[in-house]
């Protein structure tokens, strides 16, 4: 076995402190990197406090991870010592069923192993993530990261940038469409980028009005402050898309009325608490409600792709590991600008 360290939670109300596991030996498909770089998701902070059920401790976080390959197993073509290397929220999934054949494993009808708070495809061993020293995955689940990028900047990529990359994709976003990104942190800054960048007329919904500038300068068009009855109003009926990034608990009736008709509002964010909906509030204008999760391998890596030509990295700020409670309090409070991303070398 390999020894590794990393920041683990021993139960949903402790605060996360250093611990040595083992991870397994690399095996003839695996590939081993050394973590430079972790992204903070706000679902770390959903599972480490238990918020959505059944969280498996000791939990060690931690789903966008890049770092450099130090070891390859015998069988390994994609990758060899050296590389950059990028893990997300999934590392194997039963590779046979319908999902994820049509490359949408983190839909795998048996269970992908999720990156930490899961099991490997044995469905006993546990999975750690991304907050510790070393990784070892299977290479089909390891993804190529550019080397023309800040590292550190891309390891929201993995899991952020996917996650609002493809409902956009899918729901075929672009030219013509007025697009509006509730919830302006991690996953809606991404949103942004990538809604610009696919040519949509974007619009931040937010409840924190200093985030206006910023918003703008991420390429928004305009910018509504929520909790401001005349601004929902100037936008009702107005928009083809709504990507809900928010975290906790908000009333989707409420957006929905912002739809045009046959407008499509897009769940990403994924509070605690179910979501109250009148039928009427899809009835009217013939609304659709959806949701996605993060995307599959083969689109995970068109997305890094397409970040690596379009020059598309995540706004963070880079802390020590000792600081994560400190940069967890902040998320929560909306004080994301906008992703934190913890640098390795302080472990
Ligand atoms: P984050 O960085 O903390 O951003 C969430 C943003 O939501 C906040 O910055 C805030 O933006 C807004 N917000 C927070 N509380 C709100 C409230 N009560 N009412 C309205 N707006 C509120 O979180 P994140 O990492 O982007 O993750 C967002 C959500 O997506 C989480 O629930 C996470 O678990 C989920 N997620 C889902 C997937 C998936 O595959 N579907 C993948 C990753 C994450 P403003 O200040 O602009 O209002
Ligand atoms: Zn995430
Ligand atoms: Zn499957």
């Amino acid at each position: 076995m390999i020894q590794a360290k990393g920041y683990a939670a021993q139960t949903a109300v402790s605060e996360l402190a250093p611990w040595a596991f083992e991870r397994r030996e690399v095996g003839n498909h695996d590939v081993q990197f050394d973590i430079l770089y972790c992204g903070i998701c706000h679902s770390d902070i959903h599972q480490v406090r238990d918020e959505w059920g059944g969280s498996i401790f000791p939990m060690v976080p931690g789903h966008e991870l890049v770092g450099k390959v130090v070891k390859v197993g015998a069988h390994v073509t994609k990758f060899k010592v050296g590389d950059l290397a990028g893990v997300g929220c999934m590392v194997d999934s039963c590779r046979d069923c319908e999902c994820c054949k049509d490359g949408l494993e983190q839909f795998c009808a048996s269970g992908a192993s999720m990156t930490y708070n899961g099991y490997e495809q044995d469905k006993k061993t546990p999975t750690y993530g991304g907050y510790s020293n070393t990784f070892v995955a299977n290479e089909k689940y390891v993804l190529h990261v550019s080397e023309k990028l800040s590292l550190a900047a891309v390891a929201p990529l993995l899991c952020a940038g996917i996650t609002t990359y493809s409902p956009l994709r899918h729901w075929k976003v672009g030219k013509g469409h007025k697009l509006a990104v509730l919830g302006l942190g991690g996953l809606g800054h991404m949103a942004v980028k990538f809604g610009v960048a696919f040519g949509a007329e974007v619009t931040v919904l937010s409840t924190s009005p200093a985030k206006e500038q910023d918003a703008k300068k991420l390429g928004a068009q305009k910018f509504v402050v929520t909790s401001d009855k005349a601004q929902l109003q100037s936008v009702q009926g107005y928009f083809d898309f709504i990507l809900d990034t928010v975290s906790a608990e908000h009333d989707l009736s409420l957006y929905l009325s912002l739809l045009k008709h046959s407008g499509t509002h897009i769940c990403v964010g994924a509070p605690s608490t179910p979501a109250q909906v009148h039928a009427f509030s899809l009835i009217m204008g013939r609304k659709s409600l959806a949701g996605s999760l993060i995307g599959g391998i083969t689109e995970t890596q068109e997305m890094l792709d397409y970040c690596a030509e379009h020059n598309i990295v995540s706004d963070i700020e880079l802390i020590d590991i000792q600081n994560v409670a400190t940069a967890y309090e902040r998320m929560l409070k909306g004080d994301v600008r906008y992703r934190f991303v913890i640098d390795m070398a302080s472990l």
